[in-house]
């Protein structure tokens, strides 16, 4: 980062970018090209290879074949290649620079994962193939599933949801199940006011209606409140811990016991695991049902990077409901079990999340991970994301405005009072961090904090790119309390857009660049 380093300590503006200099003649600002579509670029007679003519064919079809052109673009392979090349440019990711999107767990997803995923007896295989044929896959997952069960101090899992909201709906489908076993699936789901949006979600989806409970002065669960909501018709909770104000729910036993008492199960939201991962076992917090995100935790890449995984532990009360497909190991090897008559132990599947198996290619990513860190390494990864967080509490608290008085688990919460008097919003200060070069970090979330700035640097960070950071923020809020307006509102002012109007452009997006793209077209 020290390149990087010296571009923000310098303190020279960027002269340019729009608004100072007539624009160019083609559109294109430097080297940073318009990306027309394909359909912009394409002819329809243009083809990247020269193929031999096509001899006349009999239609068999009686009619159906087709009756004209359908449009599809021709384009040259250096032609796919740039758009295609141009476009991953455009997108900044975990390999560009700083991501402190918090909550979101936005760490380095390393080059070895990468490799183990591509090799090919990982990466060529099909679900459908036969069993003694995938026997090194299989194992993989067993393997993987055992590291996840022992991490978590929980006897099962299912290990098939997609994403982590996935895995909440399968959570949540496995406790319905089990309260069904008893007669009764119950009513209610009670949520704190702090959780991530995926928790209501996904208890509405379940057939649940949302009770939400409200946080305290201290940024936790109101214990008193929490006991009030309770009753025989409370199906479970669903807590996040260490919660999204990145602060550790200190009477998650006694939130256990009085969950517990009115024969409700514990769901944990386990999209902040990467803050305790080798240091507790979440069973032994009384934790009933937990997913964990591999794509946070254990460094599985976001989005397009892959899909993402979203496993789920269960308690033993709850093992028998998880859905199919299991992996088992027999003495004819590893076998997979899919059919619900086929089942081991009388066990009471509620159906499938998924078909096949789940995201293999992530779990050869997510066992990769755990098994280069190993048992120690895992436990370092959770202090060090711990201590970065700090380090930004602690660099930052007379600067902007601490949510609530430290330390803080693996990310630090800021809100909007340090913008007092201003006339800078949290939206206008994430927008100017993005023209000093960072990616804002996840704003007005949590929704019990005002004006939210939540930071998540991960361990992936140094000290040295976490010192530029910190003092970019510092400068900022320095700017902003001085009367610099013009910064923040203008901003952002060197990206290839300024800014949008959010909801017209989700819902009803110019995909196009211009009419028609006259210089590709004559090429
Ligand atoms: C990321 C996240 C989720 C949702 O996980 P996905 O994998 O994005 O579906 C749920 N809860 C919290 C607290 C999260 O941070």
């Amino acid at each position: 980062m020290s390149d990087r380093s010296q571009a923000h300590s310098a303190g020279g503006r960027p002269t340019g970018g729009t608004g100072d200099v007539a624009p160019s003649l083609s559109g294109h600002r430097g080297l940073s090209m318009e990306e027309p579509l394909l359909f912009e670029q394409g002819r329809t007679h243009r083809s990247g290879v020269d193929l031999p003519p096509v001899p006349k064919v009999e239609s068999k079809l009686g009619g159906l074949g087709r009756t004209g052109e359908i449009g599809l673009p021709g384009l040259s392979e250096p032609q796919v290649i740039r758009h295609f090349v141009r476009l991953s440019q455009k997108n900044y990711a975990i390999d560009s620079g700083l991501y402190p999107l918090g909550s979101c767990t936005m760490k380095h997803n390393p080059r070895l994962n990468e490799k183990t995923a591509r090799l090919p007896g990982f990466g060529d295989i099909h679900p459908l193939q036969p069993m003694q044929t995938v026997q090194g896959a299989l194992e993989l997952i067993d393997s993987l599933a055992d590291w996840l069960k022992k991490l978590t101090g929980l006897p099962a899992i299912a290990m098939s949801p997609a994403a982590g909201a996935h895995g909440e709906l399968c959570g949540l489908m496995t406790i319905r199940a089990a309260h069904e076993a008893k007669g009764d699936p119950r009513k209610r789901i009670v949520v704190p006011d702090s959780a991530h949006g995926t928790n209501p979600a996904t208890a509405v989806l379940c057939g649940y209606t949302v009770d939400p409970v409200p946080s305290n002065e201290r940024g936790r669960i109101d214990l008193a409140a929490l006991k009030a909501k309770l009753g025989p018709d409370v199906a479970a909770i669903m807590l996040t811990n260490p919660n999204t104000c990145g602060l550790f729910e200190n009477e998650i036993l006694e939130i256990a016991e009085a969950v517990h008492a009115v024969g409700a199960y514990f769901y944990c939201d386990g999209a902040n695991f990467n803050a305790i991962v080798g240091k507790v076992r979440p069973g032994e917090l009384g934790i009933d049902a937990m997913h964990m995100n591999l794509h946070k935790t254990f460094s599985t890449p976001h989005g397009g990077g892959g899909p993402g995984s979203g496993p789920v532990v269960l308690s033993a009360a709850l093992a028998p409901f998880a859905p199919l497909p299991h992996v088992v190991h027999g003495p004819q090897g590893f076998r997979l079990i899919e059919n619900p008559d086929d089942q081991v132990n009388g066990t009471k599947a509620f159906g499938r999340m998924k078909t096949f198996h789940g995201q293999m290619g992530m779990f050869v990513r997510a066992l990769t991970y755990i098994l280069s860190h190993g048992a120690d390494g895992l436990r370092q990864v959770a202090e060090d994301a711990v201590l970065n967080a700090n380090y930004i509490l602690a660099q930052l608290q007379d600067d902007l405005s601490p949510a609530f008085p430290g330390p803080c688990m693996h990310e630090v919460l800021f809100d909007d009072r340090f913008l007092k008097d201003t006339n800078v919003t949290t939206l206008d200060y994430a927008k100017a961090l993005i023209d000093e070069g960072f990616h804002p970090m996840t704003v007005y979330f949590p929704l019990v904090v005002h004006g939210a700035l939540l930071t998540e640097p991960t361990e992936s960070e140094s000290r040295g790119s976490l010192d530029v950071f910190i003092e970019t923020l510092r400068g900022l809020a320095k700017a902003a309390k001085a009367g610099e307006e013009d910064r923040f509102h203008q901003a952002p002012r060197f990206t290839p857009r300024r800014r949008l109007d959010e909801t017209r452009a989700a819902r009803s997006p110019v995909l196009r660049w211009r009419p028609a793209a006259p210089a590709e077209a004559a090429e």
